[in-house]
């Protein structure tokens, strides 16, 4: 066992004086053996949200000790736009400041890369073995992927952080990307075909989602296979293989806890042994885990505008009919009036809050994982 890291700065900008701005990117492998698999980890595409970044720290040292079956691609601080984009105390790490672009949103997807993919390859495609038709596959969509940034008109910035991100991960068999809530509890999304074996990350909320495409890094990494399985299912051909990819919600945004850290990255070891990725961890016992569907996380908008109690935080089971939050107003402090209560509509799991105090009419003030 050789096990190497590589450390790399992937310019993707410059400033107005030409002064680079680029990401690191850590490759960790065992040099004695050539690994066939691949998992790409990146944290803070919204780059407020950085306890992801803690982890990869965590995990860079951890899967040292380990024996490694897959090369491991580590892309902390992956938004170098959002990075630097502050506003009064905090990082405005959401939203492209100029445009209002959300930085998770502009994955590249496109259903006719699976479609020119089969046409192209229609007489030899029933003769390749699995492996083959992964590698060639993965070889197709990285073509797209650079034809996409490198198009005569240009792209958005956010287009162009995501796709370049995703040439970055568009050979790994597992992306992880790492995230966190407003003010929120540990979640995980999975797609549906997942929503089993996510549970080795030991996170006790998973989302499970539907296969399609609303613009993030998990979506784009396995739809373009469960497309393909689907075309290829019409030509008579089996194929099993998907790229598995996860949103991982490690809590609340500008906030980092490296002994949280280390609790994060036992979990995401604990699933990487599972899928045989790793070997020589000692595992975790696993927490109570509850799944819920897409369609039962439900968000609750602000009827009222005004200053917020949250009375109710993340991680909290709330029932039917309880007082939440209390709104104050302060032109009825002279009456019975200043309190607007906000009540749960339904019986569930607090998974996150709006970070602010501050709330107007139509505001994301919960989401809530509603028992089903
Ligand atoms: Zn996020």
């Amino acid at each position: 066992m050789s096990i190497t890291v590589e450390k790399q700065l992937v310019t993707l900008n410059q400033d107005i004086a030409g002064q680079e701005i680029g990401i690191p990117v850590y490759r960790i492998a065992d040099s004695s053996k050539p690994a066939s698999t691949q998992v790409y980890i990146q944290s803070a595409v919204h780059a407020a949200e950085m306890q992801g970044s803690a982890v990869i720290f965590k995990l860079i040292k951890q899967l040292q000790a380990l024996e490694l079956n897959a090369e491991f691609v580590l892309v902390p601080n992956c938004n170098p736009f959002g990075r630097t984009q502050r506003a009064g105390e905090y990082l405005q790490g959401r939203f492209d400041a100029t445009t209002g672009n959300n930085w998770n949103r502009f994955y590249h997807y496109d259903q006719a890369d699976a479609e020119s993919f089969v046409e192209d390859n229609l007489d030899e495609i029933a003769h390749w073995s699995e492996a083959e038709l992964v590698s060639r596959f993965k070889a197709h969509l990285k073509r797209k992927l650079t034809e996409k940034v490198d198009r005569e008109w240009g792209v958005n910035t956010a287009q162009f952080l995501n796709t370049t991100l995703q040439q970055l991960a568009v050979n790994a068999d597992l992306v992880l990307d790492l995230h966190t809530g407003p003010s929120s509890t540990r979640h995980i999304y999975a797609p549906e075909f997942l929503a089993e074996q996510a549970q080795y990350f030991n996170i006790e909320n998973i989302i499970s989602i539907p296969v399609s495409f609303a613009g993030a890094l998990d979506e784009a990494s396995f739809t373009p296979w469960v497309d393909l399985a689907e075309l290829l299912s019409q030509k008579g051909i089996e194929f099993s293989y998907r790229v598995k990819a996860f949103t991982v919600e490690l809590g609340s945004q500008e906030n980092i806890c490296l002994t949280q850290a280390k609790q994060d990255s036992l979990g995401v070891l604990n699933y990487l042994q599972q899928v045989g990725l790793v070997d020589g961890f000692a595992g975790v016992e696993l927490t109570e885990i509850t799944t819920t569907l897409l369609k039962d996380y439900k968000t609750l908008f602000s009827k009222h505008a005004g200053m917020v109690e949250y009375l109710a935080k993340a991680g909290d089971k709330v029932n039917k009919g309880q007082v939440i939050a209390r709104v104050l107003n302060s032109l009825e402090f002279d009456n019975d009036s200043a309190i607007t209560e906000v009540i749960a509509p339904a019986t569930g799991t607090v998974i996150l809050h709006y970070p602010s105090a501050a709330v107007q009419v139509g505001t994301q003030l919960y989401k809530i994982a509603i028992d089903s």
